[in-house]
């Protein structure tokens, strides 16, 4: 296991459309979910993408936090998504703030619009399927990463970049 560095925006593996995950690959892949799930601590993210660590693989991993006060629980539950779909998106949407690991090391922030609840479906790390309602943060989360293993970042889809924050002032208003 291993503290893996974040890939960074312009670099083309974060652009990449990621391949479907081979069952016959669970066995190899574990070690990677391992980095992936340290990578993420280390950075103090909600969740991490396989290419962020430079695997065009279709797997994510996601702090479980049903509501934002989770977010910065140390025992929170992991969830990992494998070849995940997203069954279905509300039509009713919802602006926030987002950052990423991999968009100036998660200094910065801008405002995105996403449905406000999401069914996904995925692999665990076991293989076993799994379908999960979610709302607030975790929907969030969950597009955000869904995104990364389509080579889509959240920079794509900021449509008011005068109200982009850097990560100070972004916690400022937050906590404010
Ligand atoms: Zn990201």
């Amino acid at each position: 296991m291993a503290v893996k560095n974040v890939v960074q925006a312009g670099n083309e593996i974060l652009r990449n459309k990621s391949s479907l995950v081979d069952l016959n690959q669970l066995p190899d892949i574990q070690s990677l979910i391992d980095d992936m799930i340290e990578t993420m601590e280390a950075a103090k993210l909600v969740g991490l993408a396989a290419p962020q660590i430079g695997e065009n693989l279709r797997i994510f991993v996601a702090k479980d936090v049903r509501s934002r006060d989770e977010k910065n629980k140390p025992d929170v539950n992991i969830l990992t998504f494998i070849n995940p779909e997203i069954v279905s998106a509300s039509k009713e949407t919802v602006v926030d703030y987002e950052g990423c690991g991999s968009v100036a090391n998660g200094n910065f922030f801008g405002q995105v619009k996403r449905s406000s609840e999401v069914i996904a479906m995925a692999l665990d790390r076991e293989g076993k399927k799994f379908e999960i309602p979610s709302g607030g943060l975790l929907a969030r989360i969950i597009l955000h990463e869904n995104d990364h293993i389509e080579g889509i970042l959240f920079t794509d889809k900021i449509e008011d970049w005068e109200k982009i924050m850097s990560r100070e002032e972004y916690l400022k208003m937050r906590e404010g």
